[in-house]
């Protein structure tokens, strides 16, 4: 589990635009929009996310309209502890109504904010794919897309003919044809898959009994083989909730007398079908990421933003950091042609926890977690 997420693939969230519009069938369940008009009713937010959601009709619905704020995408840079972000979960960052200054702003911070690593989702891949050309691509960003049924299969070549150096395809939420397995509606799919590092796969989630849509094991098993014989690491995320009903884990509770984490959505592994219950089930791509940027106990935790930059490697990219407490990471190659094999501790992501701990930072550093706490209403728990 992340930091400050309860998605199990990412430490936090980042989200500097908010506001979107359906897609496609991923769209049906969009958690987003109730989110949104939850933080509409605080009212230190209700003017910034107001006309962004519409419930007039009895059902919630994104109006289209994107709004960007600016000073939280800066803030990432005052983080100096490196995190993944999953950027945008309230939105998407190639959504037509956005501007392509405000998505090169994002890959400008993006850039400089090189302690961290940004994982984004679009369902705009079309936009994508014409964008990509004039983005300079970082290599701290994965840059994936969602496909959810055979149709959005399309959405892979748009990701592909990118510049994007970690590419990465989100099956999730797998929408099942119960009448045609994906393996035979799609032989050969990891001809699809060529180029792609890393693939994360997952059933509905619904917080209602009925709203969430099937995924057929068959299908796991078929995505799982298929990816990785296109060399693509796996990541499953969870088995939806009508398996969770179905298999009554959804009401699991831990030796603690609490509920189980993620057991509404089939997210616990330990719950799951002996099959799925390996940790090469729960990988990341093979890339030296800044966790050892920030694991460095010899990391300046005053450095600033101007400071930072100054010290960025030629071309942008993460520098080895030799005194990085984990040698495991210390190489930090962004291209997949070089990377390690990654290994089972991936699944306990070392993403810092704590904060810094040394004497003369230790208050600038609480002062910093504090106002970083203090704006947990634009994080997004799952
Ligand atoms: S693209 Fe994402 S945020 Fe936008 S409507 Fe679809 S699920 Fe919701």
């Amino acid at each position: 589990m992340g930091v400050n997420s309860g998605i199990q693939w990412t430490d936090d969230t980042l989200n500097a635009i908010v506001g979107c519009s359906w897609r496609s069938p991923a769209c049906d369940n969009c958690y987003a929009r109730y989110d949104v008009n939850r933080m509409a009713r605080n009212p230190r937010l209700e003017e910034q996310l107001d006309g962004l959601v519409d419930g007039s009709s009895g059902e919630l619905k994104w109006t289209g309209r994107v709004q960007f704020f600016p000073e939280r995408l800066d803030a990432v840079l005052r983080v100096h502890r490196g995190r993944r972000y999953f950027t945008n979960s309230l939105s998407d960052l190639f959504h037509e109504n956005l501007d392509e200054d405000v998505i090169q702003k994002h890959f400008k911070t993006f850039r400089e904010a090189h302690q961290h690593t940004f994982q984004i989702l679009t369902k705009r891949s079309q936009r994508l794919r014409e964008l990509s050309p004039n983005i300079d691509w970082p290599c701290n960003v994965w840059m994936g897309v969602t496909v959810e049924d055979v149709r959005r299969l399309d959405r892979i070549p748009d990701l592909a003919a990118t510049q994007a150096r970690i590419k990465w395809v989100s099956f999730e939420p797998w929408l099942s044809d119960p009448a045609t397995p994906l393996c035979e509606a799609v032989p050969n799919l990891r001809n699809r898959l060529e180029g792609i590092d890393w693939a994360v796969i997952g059933g509905e989630s619904s917080k209602t009994k009925y709203g969430a849509r099937p995924m057929l094991f068959e299908d796991v098993r078929y995505l799982i083989g298929e990816c990785r014989a296109a060399g693509a690491k796996v990541f499953l995320k969870q088995l939806g909730t009508l398996w969770a009903i179905a298999s009554g884990t959804n009401d699991a509770m831990g030796d603690d007398g609490k509920p189980v984490k993620k057991a509404k959505s089939g997210g616990e592994p330990s719950l799951w079908p002996a099959e799925f219950q390996s940790p090469s089930l729960r990988e990341f791509p093979d890339v030296r990421v800044m966790e050892s940027f920030a694991a460095s106990e010899a990391i300046d935790n005053s450095v600033g933003p101007d400071k930072a930059s100054k010290s960025d490697p030629p071309d942008g990219c993460p520098a080895p950091d030799q005194s990085a407490a984990d040698s495991d990471h210390s190489d930090l190659s962004c291209s997949p042609s070089v990377h390690k094999p990654a290994a089972a501790k991936d699944m306990t992501h070392p993403a810092p926890t704590s904060r810094p701990t040394t004497h003369k930072s230790k208050s600038r550093s609480q002062r910093r977690w504090n106002r970083q706490r203090k704006n947990t209403y634009w994080i997004f728990e799952e």
